[in-house]
């Protein structure tokens, strides 16, 4: 029997009625049905990214979103700040040379927040930089980097924010006017629970000022462009039509469920996976600032870290992620992402106790479980 389930950072597993939405018969992009529907999709995204500005909607992956906030707000020569603590902090930095953008990196030890004070030590002395481009929760590491103060470290600075927000918006609360974010760019296959194909990205008044003098080349990423054919309802070029169909149903359950709750269920499972890990006798990546989105998990000594995630999954039809990179075997990473219930967490623990144990550490099963049942349902 081949039943399969996903517990990696994306893609996530998709609601069924999100899936059905998105079977429904295309429809033509330039009618009114069409921009009836794609305006209530930008009013939900306002709501999930907690702002007024507009959410322009890219047919891209994430980092699409992430490009076109480089190319948007720079010209070549500009200097950035790039917090580098995982691969997609890296991927920032190399977005930036791409487009000629130099960079002022701070590298935090992968499995590290990075220390406000290293970023406002970086803004003191590099008096031309532009923004500081961080991830609110980078997904390689399953750290949450603190974007509240670097948002106000910026602010105070006279630099742009750059959020990737990939892996926190819909995750866990990061209010992009509240607290005064310039740029902050999300994923459909994320905490959107949907496929991977589209891309979010929104931006303040003042980082739209910068777009219009900003002289980094740019085609089918251009945001200006982007921005006045979506207030109208359309879209500069074709649009992931059928993706558009389940985001409307997605945005609708995480309006129907509420923000907070959202919010609140992931935190809840997140305790749930590190607790139990750390009471089956394993370390975790990031214990001190741990991402809600996912939990990453130290490889024990004499466990190989591939055959982990290759048993759950071949094994148990469980999809868990390793580790990339520099981490590429020394960790497994569980994510409780999207549309994820607490009766889930209890399977996909009670699946990682007896992969431990077939591949030779010693585990007393059900004790993971037993930490899970005791956080998500109480005592
Ligand atoms: C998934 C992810 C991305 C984007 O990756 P794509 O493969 O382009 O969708 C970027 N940043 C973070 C933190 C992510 O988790």
């Amino acid at each position: 029997m081949g039943k399969a389930y996903l517990f990696a950072p994306g893609p996530t597993p998709i609601p069924p009625e999100v899936l059905l939405a998105m079977g429904r018969p295309i429809i033509h992009h330039r009618t009114p049905q069409f921009r009836r529907l794609f305006k209530e999709v930008r009013e939900g995204l306002k709501y999930v990214f907690q702002t007024e500005q507009p959410v322009i909607v890219l047919a891209s992956s994430g980092t699409g979103a992430m490009e076109a906030a480089v190319s948007n707000l720079f010209s070549p020569g500009d200097e950035a700040v790039v917090v580098r603590g995982g691969k997609f902090g890296e991927r920032w930095g190399e977005i930036c040379e791409a487009f000629g953008v130099r960079t002022v990196n701070i590298d935090v030890e992968w499995g590290k927040a990075v220390d406000p004070q290293d970023v406002e030590r970086a803004l003191k002395t590099h008096s031309r930089v532009k923004a500081v481009m961080w991830q609110a929760s980078e997904t390689s590491t399953g750290v949450m980097h603190p974007t509240k103060e670097l948002g106000t470290l910026c602010q105070r600075y006279g630099a742009l924010s750059v959020v990737d927000g990939i892996t926190a918006i819909g995750v866990f609360d990061v209010p992009m006017d509240k607290w005064g974010l310039d740029v902050v760019v999300s994923g459909s296959q994320k905490a959107f629970m949907l496929p991977p194909g589209l891309a979010f990205i929104a931006l303040s008044e003042k980082a739209w000022s910068s777009v219009e003098r900003a002289k980094c080349p740019r085609y089918y990423f251009d945001l200006a462009k982007e921005r006045s054919s979506q207030e109208k309802g359309d879209t500069a070029y074709t649009p992931a039509v059928s993706m558009i169909m389940g985001l409307k149903v997605s945005l609708e359950l995480i309006r129907e469920e509420g923000l907070p709750n959202v919010f609140a269920r992931h935190a809840v499972l997140a305790r749930a996976a590190r607790e139990s890990m750390v009471a089956l006798g394993l370390e975790l990546l990031a214990p001190e600032s741990p991402s809600d989105a996912v939990t990453a998990v130290k490889v024990p000594p004499g466990v190989d870290g591939a055959a982990i995630v290759s048993t759950m999954r071949e094994r148990y039809g469980i999809t868990i992620a390793g580790g990339q990179s520099r981490l590429k075997g020394k960790i497994f990473r569980l994510s409780h992402m999207g549309y994820i219930s607490k009766a889930d967490m209890i399977l996909a623990i009670g699946v990682v106790e007896v992969a431990l144990r077939e591949l030779g550490f010693e585990v007393e099963l059900g004790r993971g479980v037993a930490k899970a049942q005791e956080v998500l349902f109480g005592s």
